[in-house]
């Protein structure tokens, strides 16, 4: 899988509550090229995929399976555990297709760590949409809100996940709860928040001292506007497991390895 991953990076381990952020594609695959994620477990956090372009196939030890396309989202809750695979759509493996998507680690609080594992799936088409009232800004609000219109995902905490498509010549501000950590993610095309510009794959990440993200787009850009209030709780993290403390992280690793998370029937 070709990945562009803005964070973790040695510089910057999180943008807490967000884990991860890695970006799939966009890729062309020939025949027998596309590789996904077999098997694997995650614990004590939440991932959640955003098709672009093409579909992946997924299947876990809860006995979910599906497909999810362009413009759908999984937004899957691991809790306690579980193992699944992620792969590219059997006809992309085999004669070839394009890629893209997204898929965001958010982190859960000590609390809700060893919850039952939940799935909320969504088609592109029940994804709530905003436009502004002259139509050069689209939102596709996924997780929180804006422009007056609310996400149906459910979030363990407050978090906001907008997908902003700028028409060429717009300025939009879009308003943030003071309390959130936010960053913005380039996918394509170029704004500028305030004096600082950004181009496509840049992660721009914004300081809390203020509650509206300024943009404006001389050529027209698409960017990821993520956001959320932060946790302020230990991070102890190896692999798919992330937990509070390296005893957490030990008792995973023992309860995955004792087959504690089922498998994928
Ligand atoms: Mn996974």
């Amino acid at each position: 899988m070709v990945v562009t991953r803005p964070f973790p990076t040695p510089r910057l381990d999180q943008v807490d509550p967000f884990l991860l952020l890695d970006r799939m594609g966009p890729v062309a695959h020939g025949p027998g090229e596309a590789k996904g994620a077999p098997d694997h477990p995650h614990r004590g956090f939440e991932t959640v995929t955003y098709v672009l372009d093409g579909a992946i196939e997924h299947a876990d030890s809860q006995g979910n399976h599906g497909r999810i396309g362009a413009g759908d989202v999984q937004w899957m809750t691991a809790g306690s555990g579980v193992i699944h695979s992620e792969m590219p759509a059997e006809e992309i493996r085999r004669s070839g297709g394009r890629l893209h998507g997204f898929q965001l680690w958010v982190n859960l609080p000590r609390r809700d760590k060893m919850m039952k594992p939940r799935y909320q799936e969504l088609r592109a088409a029940e994804i709530p949409r905003a436009t502004s009232g002259d139509g050069t800004v689209t939102v596709t609000v996924i997780a929180g809100e804006s422009l007056g219109t609310h996400a149906t995902i459910d979030t363990r905490t407050p978090i906001m996940v907008l997908h902003i498509r700028l028409a060429a010549g717009t300025h939009f501000e879009q308003p943030i709860p003071e309390t959130y950590n936010a960053f913005a993610y380039l996918v394509s095309g170029e704004v500028s928040f305030g004096d600082r510009p950004a181009r496509e794959n840049d992660a721009v990440i914004f300081e809390r001292n203020g509650d509206t993200v300024a943009m404006t787009s001389a050529p027209g850009a698409e960017l990821l506007l993520i956001g959320g209030a932060p946790l302020n709780e230990p991070v102890a993290r190896y692999g798919p497991f992330v937990m509070n403390t390296p005893g957490e992280i030990r008792q995973a690793m023992l309860d995955y390895q004792s087959g504690k998370f089922g498998e994928i029937g």
